[in-house]
């Protein structure tokens, strides 16, 4: 089965000492809790200047967070000013790198396409690509909820191989922040949409193996509801990321 994965994306929240002092709490609120065992994987996104400091903490301490980056630049080096290599990341032991954000495509232009090159550069330095895609409120009116997404997908998996390690995650850009979640049920048709696409893409090992999270006003009363749906396999998590007591209850979710 997929291990499902609750990841918190801090969005730009947190300097380096705020971070630690998050990272810390987090975890000692969460001993005991089912990501010791494996049973869940937590991961932590938090900003570029953060990622030395929180990986040094993770290592020093035997935290069991994963840790991920909220993005990344196509190119491997060179005359590139303000942009971080995938290399760099890999070298942090940064595991995954979430791509194609909608905050990213909305307010820096990512195109499908410059997604679709970011997750090859993400695979290239050995980082699991978290894709995201998902429709606004005004792609629902006029295609429904599952057109935008699965397009955008199509052309992200465009060229990857069928054992490409990938993170695929569904977030409605109306539920992003909004307090307004997708319903379990709008949540699971679209996650099971976009398994098929994977499945057209890159094979069924790959569609059953593949973790497909749902985000958007994800919190702690929500969360079970969500992880009952058989296509979803977890959740992409802002606002309530950054409040201990609420991440930590997300994790503790009961089906
Ligand atoms: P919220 O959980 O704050 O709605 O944000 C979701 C999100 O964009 C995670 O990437």
């Amino acid at each position: 089965g997929r291990t499902p994965l609750i990841a918190g994306n801090w969005k730009m929240n947190l300097d380096h000492l705020q971070a630690v002092a998050f990272v810390q709490k987090l975890h000692w609120t969460l001993k005991d809790a089912k990501h010791e065992d494996g049973s869940v994987e937590v991961a932590v996104f938090p900003p570029f200047t953060d990622l030395r400091t929180v990986q040094t903490l993770l290592d020093a301490d035997k935290i069991p967070f994963a840790l991920g980056a909220q993005d990344l630049s196509a190119h491997d080096s060179g005359a590139y000013t303000g942009e971080i290599s995938g290399a760099f990341l890999a070298k942090l032991d940064a595991k995954y790198v979430i791509i194609g954000h909608s905050e990213r495509r909305q307010y820096h232009e990512e195109t499908d396409e410059i997604v679709g090159s970011k997750v090859k550069a993400a695979l290239k330095h050995g980082l699991v690509p978290v894709i995201c895609v998902g429709e606004t409120s005004e792609d629902l009116e006029k295609f429904g909820a599952s057109a935008v997404p699965v397009s955008q997908l199509s052309v992200a998996l465009e060229g990857l191989k069928a054992d490409a390690d990938i993170v695929v995650a569904y977030e409605p850009v109306w539920a992003i922040g909004s307090g307004q979640a997708a319903t379990p049920e709008q949540a699971q048709d679209v996650c099971a949409k976009l398994r098929e696409v994977i499945g057209e893409k890159l094979g069924a090992d790959a569609a059953a193996r593949t973790r497909v999270l749902y985000g958007g006003s994800v919190k702690s009363a929500n969360i079970a509801s969500f992880m009952r749906e058989p296509d979803v396999d977890g959740a992409l998590v802002g606002g309530a990321s950054l409040v201990v007591d609420e991440f930590a209850a997300i994790i503790r979710y009961q089906k």
